[in-house]
């Protein structure tokens, strides 16, 4: 894809994710990775009326270049960018039944969802929890950073996922289903549950 491609599948995901009610008021962040930096949806724009000649142009290191003022939550994108130079696209939402279960006592923070359904295995594996920061503040950049060392899809405690991929289709899918699974785990809280078996993933194809 070229950047003008690249920009207008950010706008129309963006979109579609706003219409389905996934990234509440101005929340939620997407970002592409090009040749010679990045491409990442403005500070204060609302994922429903994205302008893709305004989205914000990074550098190589981050510096912001043209477009509107990016995300303040940049650094985030760009410590996994780092950490994972498989990645070429991050989205970042605060989706209702996700940030629910990122408030949740008692959850493992090595993997905050447990393995219901194939696809969510499939597509994000695992998801470890990233211990609470203040947004914008540099600890919160520095724990996704190590954390992104092991795992494309990371669960930030009390905020929301964050998930890298190889293409902005695969991240947004991936983060698609962690709100999916999110939603199945509070409805079947209580109910006597079948997980899928260890044979039962290992034939499954494990998450990059
Ligand atoms: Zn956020």
């Amino acid at each position: 894809m070229n950047e003008l491609e690249l920009r207008s599948a950010i706008v129309a995901h963006a979109r579609s994710l706003f219409a389905r009610g996934l990234s509440p008021g101005t929340s939620g962040n997407i970002s592409v990775r090009m040749r010679d930096g990045f491409v990442m949806t403005p500070t204060g724009s609302s994922f429903g009326a994205l302008d893709p000649e305004r989205l914000s142009r990074l550098d190589a290191a981050g510096g912001h270049l043209d477009g509107d003022v990016p995300t303040k939550e940049s650094p985030l994108h760009l410590a996994m960018y780092e950490e994972r130079p498989d990645a070429n696209a991050i989205v970042h939402l605060h989706s209702t039944y996700a940030v629910a279960v990122a408030c949740l006592h008692e959850v493992d923070p090595d993997d905050v969802l447990p393995p219901l359904t194939p696809y969510y295995v499939m597509r994000v594996g695992r998801l470890p929890l990233v211990p609470y920061a203040k947004p914008g503040d540099a600890a919160l950049a520095e724990a996704v950073r190590k954390r992104a060392r092991e795992s494309h899809a990371l669960l930030l405690a009390n905020h929301g996922p964050i998930v890298a991929g190889g293409s902005l289709d695969a991240a947004a899918s991936a983060i698609e289903e962690i709100e999916e699974t999110a939603k199945l785990v509070l409805l079947l809280r209580g109910l006597p549950t079948r997980l899928l078996s260890p044979e039962e993933l290992a034939q499954l194809r494990p998450a990059t």
